[in-house]
């Protein structure tokens, strides 16, 4: 079985960018500049946020993380969103979810201008996703295409499906891989019999933010599958699918940890660098 690692995807995706920059050298542009903001005391968050801080440290580009307390209301954050909105020097917006329970992270993502969605997850940023126009989509679901892109594995003609349907993972990936030419099932908690729908399927991507919910046995015998779940366990990381027994079964699966994990924060790079074109070009 191939172990499909994110790491040499993710030191391409840096390499790309990193020519990328050469224009912003010669033009003598401001370097890309990504605003994340952080509401609350999350710890995985703040781990989160901090691996995009030094991702951005080690491409150059220009990084503000703007911490609001636990307590900050849906104005205050509306505010802080707004304020970035109209600072011409920020390139790109992330908005670090999830956001503390009294807070409505949909509500307040929509405050976000299109042109500074850093996550693609703006119902604008969607709409142009759905019609094939994106310029950015979420980060994790760009990830794991480029993912197949370097491990060349065709979707066209094969049987896909995709479980899990948030706007962050599932929805998107399922149209990003209908760009791709694939024949896509979506499957998500109300399906019935998805282990049968597995057993059908050449390519699977699983993000369904359940701890080895799935078995390798669940899948189709020589199938690929695409693990997105990340957990931390007492015992350590774990994803949506119990490795066990996939090196005899599959024929290719992605690592947890190691696999779709470093694509989001290079993926997060990269639309950053697209936006900050976008704004320096238009
Ligand atoms: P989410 O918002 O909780 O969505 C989970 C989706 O899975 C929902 O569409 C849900 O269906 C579906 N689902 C739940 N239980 C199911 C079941 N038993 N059978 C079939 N479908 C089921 O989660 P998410 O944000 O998409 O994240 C999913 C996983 O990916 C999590 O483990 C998360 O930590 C991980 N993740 C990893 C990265 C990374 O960088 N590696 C990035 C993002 C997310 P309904 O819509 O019907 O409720």
């Amino acid at each position: 079985m191939i172990e499909l690692k994110g790491k040499p995807v993710a030191d391409s995706v840096f390499t790309e960018i990193t020519n990328q920059l050469t224009l912003f050298t010669e033009k003598k542009w401001a370097m890309p500049h990504l605003v994340v903001v952080l509401v609350g005391e999350n710890p995985a968050s703040e781990v989160y946020v901090s691996h995009k801080e030094k991702a951005c440290q080690k491409l150059n580009f220009k990084s503000t993380l703007v911490k609001l307390p636990e307590t900050a209301t849906e104005s205050d954050v509306r505010q802080t969103l707004e304020k970035l909105n109209q600072d011409q020097s920020v390139d790109a917006v992330l908005l670090q979810l999830p956001l503390p329970a009294h807070l409505d992270s949909k509500k307040l993502t929509e405050v976000i201008y299109p042109n500074k969605d850093a996550d693609g997850l703006t119902q604008a940023s969607l709409g142009a996703l759905m019609a094939g126009q994106q310029k950015v989509a979420s980060c994790t679901s760009a990830g794991i295409i480029k993912m197949l892109e370097f491990y060349n594995i065709n979707v066209v003609n094969k049987k896909v499906v995709v479980v899990g349907r948030s706007l962050i993972v599932g929805l998107p990936l399922f149209h990003l891989l209908l760009q791709k030419n694939a024949t896509v099932t979506l499957c998500h908690s109300k399906t019935e019999n998805i282990k049968q729908v597995l057993q059908d399927a050449d390519v699977a991507f699983v993000a369904i933010g359940k701890p080895n919910f799935f078995k390798a046995t669940d899948f189709k015998k020589g199938a690929t599958v695409i693990d997105v779940g990340i957990h931390r366990l007492p015992e350590g990381l774990c994803g949506d699918v119990n490795p066990e027994s996939a090196a005899g079964h599959l024929s290719a699966m992605t690592p947890v940890p190691g696999g779709v994990g470093p694509m989001t924060i290079a993926m997060l790079m990269k639309n950053t660098m697209t936006l900050a074109l976008e704004n320096r070009i238009g």
